[in-house]
């Protein structure tokens, strides 16, 4: 290891002159961007660096330094945080691939830097290596933001600086780092408000990974864009007068959405770039902040609909409500020249800084300060909650949750009292369940949303005033992970799912033992494991919680261990062709059904021989949501709480919405309705008919079988005596060779 006092005093150190300028450019932007800087430190940092790297060389031929150089430069300049981060963004990469040692990082430049540079090492070796997985790298990125923004900050310009020089790099590793780049660092950045640096490494992203489509993109800009600056030249005109006679300073100019952007529109929309109309934007600066700041905005606003006519429901005001990564301004959408629509965004010097820089633009505004801490302390309560869970199997999901929330707009909902929610879009009333508290969450029956009730599954949109309803008796319904986006009720729910799963092959694996001993059966763990996979569970933990919850018949088990000992008694393979097979259960059919008393729950109580119907439209199984409603003949029509008329009924019709749930009761049959997809094959229909029928002891009420080009698709309706035996058998259904996909579906 190398001692401080190996190196060099900087005046020993010859030191190229190209490297002198840039350091004074670096030095003159730390000036002009950062609210105070310490000029020794920095070109002791310089210096350092220049010695550590002295004999490393980057992929493009330049001298290593060049490369620490030009991100400081970043930090400086497009982040502007402080000069702590700039001369750690000089020695960003010198413990990891020099002889310098964190050790005498600290004793040069004291804890706070030492912190920073082992953070940046470490997330950096993270990267570098293969073996990690995605969901690993995450975590370990988000555990070193959580400890010091600024080391994720100076990440964010290294990173921007090697796709900026990424052409240099094997095609191999540029697409890598280039989809790493759009998967995780742009939406990180969106999320911490760095807007120039989001889109910087989106379009740099972009253009490595789909060349075609980015320079179709520019070349299309470049071509329009004369006509778009006359455009823009008239539309802002008369504006600009206005203003300037009401005394305003400002600064009015049109900019056009980053590439990138553009392209999602286009894939969104699905329309070519000629046709989308807001590829750029009308931005109004103000010199005014504080409170008058807001008032000017207002008073701007009305300026701007008073020349144009504005669509009032493309209004947005995030200034009295700002967005979780701190933007602020006002935005609107005209009726400029032509009748072509424009969007208008109106703001404040100081919100338009955060807006480009995002939080660490908050540093020079001392007043702005309180918000954003506030901001960035909900967002570090966030990544602590994704990494409390530490089961590592949902790793997967944890990145795709993690990107979802990052880049969703966000949604502004009120609690009775009045309270604000942020959630992301798509949030559901159990989204917000949890969100007030866990037990809530838990325990949630049913919502309210503007004074009505409404499936749990509904969607929130902004404004909509939410009251949950809760029971003690409620569970959470595994059912509810088709629809919850946020990473706490999928996260909550999911620990509850595992628990009871934990309790139920428990006391499988009692009842499997007891039975085994009544049987007089000897059978190592082991060999059960190899009986389990023959039978196609996937371990023997999910055998053991079939049988816990009464989906397997241990006897059956008993039986296939003893006909294996006895190999005479193997069942016959019975070949049979599809038709037939077919015929065979359409003639079985409906003799099953079965005629049950049917006990529901309205209101909390018990109720039996109700004249009840199951809907046909959504065919409702116990344990779904459901709701009654009642009918003119007074008959009670069940319907799932997703069925697609469930809305209409319960928004429009409410006086007539029962409160129903199911009792406890297993000897009734239900008729589900499920589709299957697969590749054609011979003995599908067979293979398909088996499991339903001998393993689960289910039946069919009819089967539907189609197949064309290879591919077969099936629809079977059958009897079923719940939601939980009605997904055991869609599992076994899955895992049959060929199946790609099996969903439930309303008639
Ligand atoms: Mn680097």
């Amino acid at each position: 290891m190398i001692q401080a006092s190996a190196v060099p005093e900087r005046d020993e150190i010859e030191i190229d002159n190209r490297f002198e300028d840039d350091l004074n450019a670096l030095l003159a932007q730390c000036r002009e961007h950062l609210p105070t800087v310490d000029e020794d430190m920095i070109r002791r940092a310089f210096r350092l660096s220049y010695w550590a790297h002295r004999n490393d060389w980057r992929e493009s031929g330049e001298r290593y330094i060049s490369h620490p150089l030009q991100v400081a430069t970043i930090v400086a300049r497009d982040i502007g945080l402080d000069d702590t981060s700039v001369a750690a963004a000089l020695l960003h990469d010198v413990v990891e691939d020099t002889e310098l040692s964190l050790d005498l990082i600290r004793e040069e430049f004291g804890e706070t830097m030492a912190s920073i540079i082992d953070g940046l090492t470490k997330i950096s070796g993270v990267f570098e290596s293969r073996e990690l997985g995605q969901a690993e790298n995450v975590r370990k990125l988000m555990l070193s933001m959580a400890s010091d923004l600024r080391v994720i900050l100076v990440k964010f310009a290294d990173r921007l600086h090697n796709m900026r020089t990424i052409k240099h790099l094997p095609k191999k590793k540029r697409l890598k780092k280039a989809s790493e780049t759009l998967d995780l660092f742009a939406p990180l950045a969106h999320r911490f408000g760095l807007f120039t640096i989001k889109s910087e490494l989106e379009d740099l992203s972009f253009k490595t990974l789909d060349p075609e489509a980015y320079h179709h993109i520019v070349d299309r800009l470049k071509e329009m864009a004369e006509q778009r600056e006359a455009y823009i030249a008239q539309f802002v005109q008369p504006l600009e007068e206005r203003l300037a006679e009401e005394g305003y300073e400002f600064e009015i100019y049109g900019r056009v959405k980053n590439v990138y952007s553009i392209h999602r529109k286009m894939k969104r929309k699905n329309k070519p770039i000629d046709e989308i109309y807001d590829i750029f934007a009308i931005r109004v600066v103000l010199q005014s902040d504080g409170k008058r700041g807001k008032e000017d905005c207002w008073r701007v606003y009305s300026l701007v609909t008073d020349l144009y006519k504005p669509l009032p429901e493309r209004f947005r005001d995030f200034i009295s409500v700002p967005k979780s990564n701190g933007y602020q301004s006002l935005h609107t959408t005209v009726f400029g020249p032509k009748g072509r629509r424009v969007e208008v965004q109106i703001r404040t010097q100081e919100m338009h800084e955060v807006a480009e820089r995002g939080v660490a633009a908050h540093w020079k505004y001392k007043e702005g300060k309180k918000n954003v801490d506030e901001e960035m302390e909900k967002f570090l309560e966030w990544v602590r909650d994704l990494l409390d869970n530490p089961e590592p199997d949902e790793a997967t999901e944890f990145v795709k949750e993690f990107r979802l929330n990052l880049y969703d707009e966000e949604i502004y909902v009120f609690t009775p009292q009045g309270d604000l929610m942020t959630l992301p879009q798509g949030a559901t009333p159990v989204d917000f369940a949890f969100k007030v508290h866990t037990e809530v969450g838990m325990q949630c029956i049913g919502a309210k949303v503007n004074g009505k009730m409404v499936p749990l599954s509904q969607e929130l949109t902004s404004g909509d005033q939410v009251e949950i309803i809760t029971s003690k008796k409620q569970q959470p319904n595994p059912d509810w992970m088709n629809f919850v986006v946020t990473h706490k009720a999928r996260s909550r729910i999911r620990q509850w799912t595992n628990e009871e799963r934990r309790k139920a092959a428990e006391l499988g694996r009692e009842m499997w033992k007891k039975k085994k001993d009544r049987a007089d059966l000897e059978i190592s763990d082991q060999d059960l494991q190899q009986v389990a996979h023959e039978l196609k569970f996937p371990d023997l933990q999910q055998l053991f919680y079939e049988i816990g919850k009464g989906l397997y018949d241990p006897g059956e088990l008993v039986d296939h261990i003893k006909g294996q000992a006895d190999p005479e008694e193997d069942d016959e393979e019975e070949i049979e062709d599809e038709e037939a097979l077919k015929e065979r259960y359409e003639r079985f059919l409906d003799s099953a059904q079965s005629t049950g008393k049917q006990t529901l729950v309205v209101n909390g109580e018990v109720q039996e021989d109700l004249a009840v119907n199951y809907a046909s439209c959504c065919n409702p199984i116990p344990g779904d949501e459901v709701f009654g409603f009642v009918s003119k003949t007074g008959t009670i029509n069940i319907h799932r709480s997703n069925c697609q008329n469930a809305s209409d009924l319960l928004v429009n019709q409410a006086d007539r919405i029962l409160d129903v749930d199911w009792s406890r009761q297993k000897d009734v049959q239900f008729v589900a309705a499920l589709r299957l997809m697969g590749e054609d094959r011979v003995g599908m229909v067979n293979d398909i008919t088996e499991v339903i029928s001998k393993n689960l002891k289910t039946n069919i009420r009819s089967i539907t079988i189609d197949t064309e080009d290879g591919i077969f698709s099936g629809t079977i309706m059958l009897h079923v005596s719940d939601l939980e035996h009605l997904e055991r058998l869609m599992e076994r259904l899955k895992r049959i060779d060929g199946i790609h996909g099996v969903y439930r579906f309303e008639e």
